[in-house]
C-alpha cells in the first residue's frame, strides 16, 4: 500500500497535523473541510466542525485539543475589526495555514468559485471579498462566538503576539502597510453607516494595530 505523497513544494506539516488525510493533488485535508461526492473540496467548510471546535476547544484545522493559546489565521482587515469567521487553531497549523493556503500566500491568485456546489452558504458576518495578499496570525488566549446575520463569527481577545506573512514568508512591514491601506476605506464605509460609536472603534483598532506593528518591526529590525 502507498501512502498519499504531501505535493512538492509545500512545507513539511507541523506534527499535530501529521495525522490528517492527504487527498489525491498532494494537499493535507484540514479537519474542517467538507466531503463532497467522496471527495474532498478545501472550499466548503464541513458544517457541523465549527460547532464541534467551538463546544470542545478542538483545533479548526488538525482536530486535536486546544491550550490556553489561540491562533486565528486574519487578513488584514480583520485585524482591524477584530472578528473572524472561523475559530481558532494551534499556533503552528495556524502558521502552517498562513505558510501553505495558496490563496493566503500567494497575492495574486484568486478564489476558485467554478464548480461550487450549489448549497454553499456565505459565512456568518460580512465578507471582505478582496484578496488581502497578506494574512496575520494573532494569538490570544481569549474569544467569543457572537452570533451575525444568521451566522457565528468569533470575536478575538488581545493579542499576546502577531505574526505577518505574505508569500509563503515573513512579511515586510511595507506590505503589511500597504495591505491595510488598501481595505481601510471600505471598512471607513461601514463604519460611517453604522454611526460614531462604530468610527471611534475603527480609529481606536487601527491606534492598538499601529502600536503591535511597532513592537513587532522593532524587534524584528
Ligand atoms: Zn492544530
Amino acid at each position: 500500500m502507498t501512502e498519499p505523497m504531501l505535493r512538492p513544494g509545500l512545507p513539511a506539516l507541523p506534527p499535530k497535523m501529521r495525522g490528517l488525510p492527504i487527498d489525491k493533488r498532494g494537499f493535507p485535508v484540514p479537519a474542517f473541510v467538507a466531503i463532497v461526492n467522496g471527495e474532498p473540496d478545501h472550499r466548503i467548510v464541513e458544517p457541523s466542525w465549527l460547532n464541534v471546535c467551538v463546544r470542545d476547544q478542538r483545533c479548526w484545522l488538525c482536530g486535536n485539543a486546544l491550550g490556553a493559546y489561540k491562533a486565528f489565521v486574519l487578513g488584514p482587515m480583520c485585524a482591524l475589526n477584530r472578528i473572524s469567521a472561523e475559530p481558532p487553531s494551534h499556533l503552528e497549523c495556524a502558521r502552517y495555514a498562513a505558510i501553505s493556503c495558496p490563496f493566503l500566500s500567494r497575492p495574486h491568485a484568486r478564489r476558485r468559485e467554478a464548480g461550487m456546489p450549489e448549497e454553499k452558504k456565505a459565512p456568518g458576518g460580512v465578507m471582505l471579498e478582496r484578496n488581502p495578499g497578506v494574512c496575520l496570525v494573532w494569538v490570544t488566549k481569549t474569544y467569543r462566538p457572537h452570533r451575525s446575520n444568521g451566522g457565528v463569527v468569533f470575536r478575538i481577545g488581545p493579542a499576546e503576539s502577531m505574526q505577518w506573512f505574505a508569500e509563503g514568508r515573513a512579511a515586510t512591514r511595507e506590505e503589511v502597510e500597504e495591505s491595510i491601506a488598501g481595505g481601510l476605506p471600505i471598512l471607513q464605509e461601514m463604519a460611517q453607516q453604522e454611526g460614531e460609536l462604530a468610527l471611534g472603534h475603527l480609529e481606536q483598532a487601527q491606534h492598538e494595530l499601529r502600536r503591535a506593528l511597532d513592537q513587532q518591526f522593532a524587534q524584528d529590525a
